[in-house]
């Protein structure tokens, strides 16, 4: 473990919530989370959750469920509400957590809370509309309806990107529809994980119906997934773990939604308003350091206009700043942590030795005090073809590579190339192209002249192909996921009736 120099501030000492207490993990494993843009500083330590404790956490869970579910849904969804309102309150504050946990730029991270407080709003909301449907029944004097029920025990297993947002997204509906939670976040934002469980602990939530278990998936993730008493996994991360908890969740007949990753093409074409489809594709591909499952990776141009295009990509991408964060001229931070700077460092590797040729950035940037954090230069590639690992894989970092075609059917093949159909763009005038890309394009969401990026709590959030399996996220879907749907046949005639149709 890393030794404090005196100048350091005392990092904190995070545990586990469990049945409305916090206590230290039972493993003797220590982790030790920094700063990505300065790893000398320590932001917070924590003992790792053994079995035990994921053990514990899912007991309390299951005793906590039927209490739970018994409470009315309006009055969980004024839990919410409340749990919204604190971090209305606090979002300031947090917002900077996350910079200095995750390393995104402080606009960024004010952006993500703001999404985050808007989603626990709409769950809130959805307290008072957890409505199922009545229907005429063939048969006289008979009252047919649907109802949603709650499941029991659901886990959630979250990634680092989006460290305030994504968990808030799973745990409010799960919470709203009356579910009892057992969170595990990713190991590298234990502080803002710690700071959710703290919000909905202040709203009033009862002890045991939200536990937290802070460690390593690969300790913990089993647990999360096998035991019976879970009746539903929502997991977001990567595409090996995604498939191996599907798998498992499959073989047991429970729920599972798994998020994974993306690949995902801008087209810009020869009519487009090349100035608009500039702030477009610099915001998909280097915002956030390129760490979202929605960041453009494929920009997939018109030969006509790929030149001229490129050129103001380049001049707009020399403006970007890369540093840390809370610096408010930086416009780009650093890569999470050393093991994802390796990655993109890696993939700019196996795209030069495979023929794509570097037009911009490439370097591990080490300069002055960038040399303690993870920092890579914005990078853009040219010449890439679908037979190309960077064309193919999900770097998640700022690479963007690009790919020039002569005609629309050449663009939509592009763009469908690949295993991932997470989100997409296009950048047209033309409403015909427009409306045939929304049509043609294999991917859950689709852009027509805005950037890949972003999500609304109204609508359903997710992917098809590799980059998503079962129920949307966000919006009624995303509700949905969390709930049994029963439905009930009421006849009252009150004597025996001779029917073929029951
Ligand atoms: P990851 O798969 O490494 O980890 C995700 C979570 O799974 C973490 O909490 C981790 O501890 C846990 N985990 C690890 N091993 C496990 C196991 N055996 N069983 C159960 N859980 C286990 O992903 P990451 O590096 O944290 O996140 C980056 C990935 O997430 C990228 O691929 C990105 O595209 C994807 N992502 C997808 C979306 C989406 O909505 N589609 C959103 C954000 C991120």
């Amino acid at each position: 473990m890393k030794t404090l120099t005196k100048t350091e501030k005392a990092p904190a000492n995070l545990k586990q919530y469990i049945a409305g207490k916090w206590i230290e993990g039972g493993s003797e494993r220590q982790v030790v989370s920094t700063n990505p843009a300065d790893a000398r500083q320590v932001l917070a330590q924590f003992r790792c959750a053994d079995k035990n404790d994921a053990l514990s956490a899912l007991a309390a869970a299951s005793q906590a469920a039927l209490a739970w579910r018994n409470t009315t849904p309006p009055a969980r969804g004024r839990i919410l509400a409340k749990a919204a309102q604190i971090a209305r309150e606090r979002a300031p504050e947090l917002a900077a957590l996350m910079t200095r946990e995750e390393g995104k730029i402080l606009a960024e991270a004010k952006g993500e809370m703001d999404k985050g407080i808007t989603l626990m709003e709409w769950f809130a909301g959805e307290g008072l509309r957890f409505m199922g449907i009545t229907a005429p029944s063939e048969l006289p004097k008979n009252l047919l309806y649907t109802v949603r029920q709650p499941l029991g025990v659901v886990s959630i297993i979250t990634p680092w990107n989006f460290p305030w947002a994504i968990p808030v997204w799973k745990i409010s509906p799960a919470l709203v529809a009356g579910n009892a939670v057992v969170f595990k976040p990713a190991s590298l934002v234990p502080a803002m994980a710690v700071e959710i469980v703290k919000i909905f602990e202040q709203a009033g939530l009862p002890p045991g119906v939200l536990n937290l278990v802070l460690g390593a998936g690969s300790a913990l993730g089993d647990t999360l997934v096998e035991d019976p008493r879970i009746r539903a996994v929502s997991f977001t991360g990567s595409n090996s773990i995604g498939q191996r908890v599907h798998g498992i969740c499959g073989k047991r007949g429970a729920k599972v939604t798994c998020e994974m990753g993306g690949k995902n093409p801008a087209i810009v074409w020869d009519d487009a308003d090349l100035e608009l489809a500039l702030g477009g594709v610099v915001k998909g591909a280097f915002g956030a350091t390129g760490q979202r499952c929605t960041a453009t990776s494929r920009l997939i141009i018109h030969e006509k206009v790929a030149d001229e295009f490129q050129s103001m990509l380049l001049s707009e991408m020399k403006k970007i700043k890369v540093g840390d964060g809370m610096n408010p001229a930086v416009g780009m931070g650093p890569a999470v942590d050393a093991a994802q700077l390796k990655t993109d460092l890696d993939y700019i590797e196996i795209a030069k030795t495979q023929g794509a040729k570097l037009v911009y950035g490439g370097r591990h940037l080490q300069e002055g005090d960038l040399k303690h954090g993870y920092f890579v230069e914005p990078t853009l590639f040219e010449g890439v073809t679908p037979s190309m690992r960077i064309f193919k894989e999900e770097v998640f970092g700022p690479v963007l590579s690009v790919t020039r075609v002569k005609t629309f059917a050449q663009a939509m093949e592009a763009a469908n190339a690949v295993e991932f159909g997470l989100t997409s763009a296009i950048y047209t005038q033309d409403l015909t192209l427009a409306m045939r890309f929304a049509d043609e394009m294999e991917a859950g969401m689709v852009h027509v002249n805005s950037p890949t990026v972003g999500g609304e709590a109204q609508v359903p959030f997710g992917g098809v192909k590799r980059s998503g399996v079962g129920e949307r996220e966000m919006s009624k879907e995303g509700l949905h996921f969390f709930t049994e749907l029963k439905t009930v046949f009421i006849d009252y005639t009150g004597k025996r009736r001779e029917s073929n149709l029951y």
